[in-house]
């Protein structure tokens, strides 16, 4: 018993062992434990010297860059015959859009956050509809939220009134109350929503994320409605959004801004779109994602008015559709990586990589699915129902397309100094 005690008082798991020997009863102390084994009390009367700090501690761990991946998706365009295919495969009476995405959700759910323009409104009080004013089921929401792992939506678009202002207000409150973690950027139920700038905080590292359309398809909100739309059409909307730019720049180390802008089926940027690029860069956007033509534009960098590097993506084209022409069809995700790389720095983009995206359909529009450009195959393309129409629709088609509008250098990847 001597030699067993001598072994348990050796080092300072002595007293955790004794406790498991002789089995430490209700209301024992550490102190019984210790008299019970010959451990002689400290006397606490005598204030202790406190330790000096031993130099043998092991020291702080060493600052590691923080780094953050984003990934951004253009247009989620869903035409009747995307609900439709839905409808047929749920086999409860609802949507089930699990084949759309299903090729590219984990490619979503493993960038840290995820964002998305989501071009129709969801009005669930209103049936589905197509173009041109389109309406989508509620069920849609869930697989981009469960299956994609979307965080940020935005909803400023050209289609966003086309259930009217009563319809946005249904969209707005449907995504705040099913889908309260979702961010939605550029529209807002009224002005103090639009002051509680969206932000989200990942590895020590706060984005902000604004959103706003140049178009409407001549449709406005009534004026009796509270809600703001977030638009720039004038120097008192320039105005406006400078300041919320400057709000987000002040809370955030990364400002994001969604912009629905230039011409449908045009792969370059307007001069519009090159002015605004740059004002909302100098303002304080790092990034700008854009969407609308339909059809991908070019990725660049540009610097700021105070030396910083701006990225910006002029238009990622479509992500889910079901439009008639080939060059439609490919779209691309945004795919940049922020850091910080010393203790207390700022945040700066270190990369960005153009991914291209095919969405594939059978023909007569029907098994629609999105695929990586890496996923994607010659004997996929062969089989695309847009061949119909455009008989050369193959790898090289996409890869010309490709090169001439984005360039190889996005589409490679770049890292910055
Ligand atoms: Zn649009």
């Amino acid at each position: 018993m001597k030699k067993f005690l001598i072994v348990l008082l050796v080092g300072l798991t002595a007293a955790i062992a004794v406790q498991s020997a002789v089995g430490l009863k209700a209301g024992e102390t550490d102190a019984d434990i210790k008299s019970m084994i010959g451990v002689q009390q400290p006397d606490i009367s005598q204030p202790s010297q406190p330790e000096e700090p031993s130099s043998s501690e092991p020291s702080q761990p060493e600052w590691q860059p923080q780094s953050v991946r984003i990934v951004s998706a253009g247009d989620n365009l869903i035409h009747s015959s995307l609900y439709e295919q839905a409808a047929a495969r749920s086999d409860d009476g609802g949507y089930d859009f699990t084949a759309l995405y299903e090729n590219v959700a984990d490619y979503f759910l493993e960038a840290d956050i995820a964002t998305l323009n989501q071009e129709t409104v969801i009005a669930p009080s209103r049936a589905p509809a197509t173009y041109p004013c389109f309406n989508s089921p509620p069920e849609l929401a869930y697989y981009l939220n469960a299956q994609c792992g979307f965080d940020v939506l935005n909803l400023a678009n050209n289609h966003c009134l086309d259930q009217g202002t009563s319809g946005l207000e249904e969209c707005l409150s449907f995504w705040k109350e099913n889908y309260p973690d979702i961010l939605t950027t550029g529209v807002y139920q009224n002005e103090e929503d639009q002051a509680d700038i969206r932000t989200k905080e990942v590895d020590g590292i706060t984005f902000a994320f604004l959103g706003m359309t140049e178009l409407t398809n001549g449709l406005s909100l009534s004026s009796d409605s509270d809600i703001v739309l977030v638009q720039a059409l004038d120097n008192e909307g320039l105005e406006k959004l400078h300041t919320q730019i400057e709000k987000a720049d002040e809370i955030a180390d990364v400002v994001i801004m969604n912009v629905h802008w230039g011409n449908e089926y045009s792969f370059t940027p307007t001069e519009r779109q090159e002015y605004l690029a740059q004002q909302m860069t100098d303002w304080g956007v790092d990034i700008v994602i854009g969407h609308h033509p339909h059809v991908l534009q070019p990725v660049e960098t540009r610097e700021t008015a105070d030396g910083r590097t701006a990225l910006i993506a002029y238009s990622l084209g479509n992500f889910a559709s079901a439009q008639a022409d080939a060059y439609c069809l490919i779209g691309g995700v945004l795919d940049y990586t922020v850091t910080r790389q010393e203790e207390g720095g700022e945040v700066e983009i270190s990369s960005y990589k153009l991914e291209p995206v095919v969405t594939h359909y059978d023909s007569g529009y029907r098994n629609n699915r999105i695929y990586l450009l890496d996923d994607y195959t010659d004997e996929l393309a062969s089989a695309h129902g847009v061949r119909a129409r455009y008989s050369s629709f193959s790898l090289n088609y996409i890869d010309s397309l490709l090169q001439e509008v984005v360039g190889s250098e996005p589409l490679a990847g770049v890292t910055l100094p």
